[in-house]
């Protein structure tokens, strides 16, 4: 049997997407990405996904649904954490069981490698596990993945201004997808204002941050959010600060209000927190953003 690997364009892909394709294309097993986020994906995603779901995971499922007819597995990790001392929220380690469930597949369609930052060889197990699913031994998958993180480590990182510029704060997978917050950079991209996001920073000095600011936080990805706010917010460069989240995310839900408090209503920067969920209308959001940008050009001239 010929085997092909589809990796969906969703949640961490937009952290990881490039090493887990240069690990599968340097074991030689072709890999689908799926296209970009559409209308028609996230109205498929939702309608697949249970209600509660957060939008993200929503869009995760339309994206795995685009990639079935062409792919004779999908790359679905399940992820516990990747940084030493948190746990990503409980959606990443029930992936592959909510994948499977909801196409009703059979296990010999996913690779599906458990990924827990708390364990020494996990690495190497998840290897393992990944390259066995495509045929390939252990020793290969180590090189290959040696030689794709070699590349993913090396990749440019956007070029910071020395300009007043906005923080726009949200998840990769929120930011670095055009149909959701990356709406939002888009918008003042266009408009000429300088943006720095989380990913913009090397991730340990963020959730250094976090644990001297908020130790108390459980959540990997919230404790990321908590670093990239803090530091942003005292920051002399930083104008204003844009918190970007989704509908349905328990996590964000606390962390939202926990930075408000803590964070953004004392720092004496212009703050908005933008959420978007199925519903939310490009011309509400290019009007709350220019607002935005306004109010803090005019803060600027004061
Ligand atoms: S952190 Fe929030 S947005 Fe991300 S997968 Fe979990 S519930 Fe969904």
């Amino acid at each position: 049997m010929t085997i092909s690997v589809g990796i969906p364009r969703a949640l961490l892909f937009h952290e990881f997407g490039e090493l887990w394709q240069g690990f599968f294309t340097n074991l030689g097993v072709p890999v689908n990405v799926s296209a970009a986020t559409t209308k028609t994906v996230l109205d498929r995603g939702t309608s697949l996904a249970v209600d509660e779901s957060c939008l993200p995971l929503k869009l995760y499922l339309g994206h795995a649904e685009s990639l079935l007819a062409c792919s004779s597995h999908l790359f679905v990790p399940r992820i516990a954490c990747y940084h030493r001392g948190y746990f990503l929220c409980a959606k990443f380690a029930g992936l592959p069981d909510i994948v499977r469930n909801t196409f009703g597949l059979g296990a010999d369609r996913l690779i599906a490698p458990d990924v827990d930052g708390r364990r020494t060889l996990s690495g190497i197990s998840a290897v393992r596990t990944a390259a066995a699913a495509a045929g390939r031994s252990t020793f290969a998958g180590l090189a290959s993945l040696r030689r794709a993180l070699a590349v993913w480590r090396a990749r440019p990182r956007a070029a910071e201004t020395a300009d007043a510029k906005l923080a726009v704060i949200g998840h990769s997978y929120i930011l670095n997808d055009p149909f959701l917050g990356g709406e939002v950079l888009a918008l003042l991209a266009a408009r000429g204002v300088a943006t720095v996001t989380p990913d913009d920073i090397p991730a340990r000095l963020l959730y250094d941050e976090a644990r001297v600011f908020a130790p108390e936080i459980y959540w990997q990805l919230s404790a990321k959010l908590a670093g990239a706010a803090s530091y942003f917010a005292r920051r002399s460069d930083i104008a204003g600060l844009v918190m970007v989240s989704c509908f349905g995310c328990g996590p964000d839900s606390l962390m939202n209000e926990f930075l408000e408090e803590r964070v953004l209503k004392g720092c004496g920067k212009p703050y908005a927190v933008l959420c978007f969920d199925e519903h939310t209308g490009r011309a509400g959001v290019a009007t709350r953003v220019e607002a935005f940008w306004d109010l803090v050009e005019w803060r600027r001239r004061q």
